[in-house]
């Protein structure tokens, strides 16, 4: 397999990370900056035919589809998260190509990476898509580590995941320690 395809991020990678660009732990939430921060988040996942053809009109875009994707974490049911996806890829999706790579033949229904942002919609839409596919809605999920609320893809064989990363992990299981340590020398006096 060539080193490129190794290192792109899946459609479901991408929709996490560019959702989570909205950072509600972070004093300042919005880490979508300008049109070089969307550059180097392309370019840092593989695709810098991508980075190459974003403008700066691309950052407001990039925020719109950003909330679109975020509705299928924050949708009531599963039915209603996958009818936001397929309503993102009907608006942005091309027809399916067979396409060869270089272990297998695979359909793509998105634009060439060399589009920019057109490409990364139905990409992030379907990979999100799969992921219900194969797995189920309910592997979506928001981080409780307060005050962060990034999502995640839960991956873990027993459905046990909680928190968008170990730094929250981390955090939450240092302020239940300290709150057990007050609690354990308030009884003893
Ligand atoms: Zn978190």
């Amino acid at each position: 397999m060539p080193l490129t395809e190794l290192e792109q991020a899946t459609g479901a990678e991408m929709a996490v990370t560019l959702i989570n660009s909205w950072d509600e732990y972070d004093a300042d939430h919005e880490h979508l900056r300008d049109a070089d921060v969307l550059r180097r988040w392309l370019r840092g996942n593989g695709f810098s035919r991508a980075a190459d053809a974003i403008s700066d009109g691309d950052v407001e875009r990039a925020r719109e589809l950003r909330s679109r994707l975020t509705a299928a974490f924050d949708a009531p049911t599963q039915a209603e998260a996958v009818e936001a996806l397929n309503a993102l890829v009907a608006d942005s999706g091309t027809p399916p190509r067979l396409e060869r790579s270089a272990r297998s033949w695979g359909f793509r229904s998105w634009p060439d990476e060399g589009e920019g942002l057109a490409f990364v919609a139905p990409y992030a839409a379907l990979g999100l898509l799969e992921v219900i596919r194969d797995d189920g809605w309910e592997r979506f999920g928001r981080c409780a580590g307060s005050p962060c609320r990034c999502v995640y893809i839960d991956r873990s064989r027993n459905r046990s995941r909680r928190f968008c990363c170990e730094l929250c992990a981390d955090r939450v299981a240092q302020a239940h320690y300290r709150r057990r340590q007050r609690h354990g020398s308030r009884a003893r006096n």
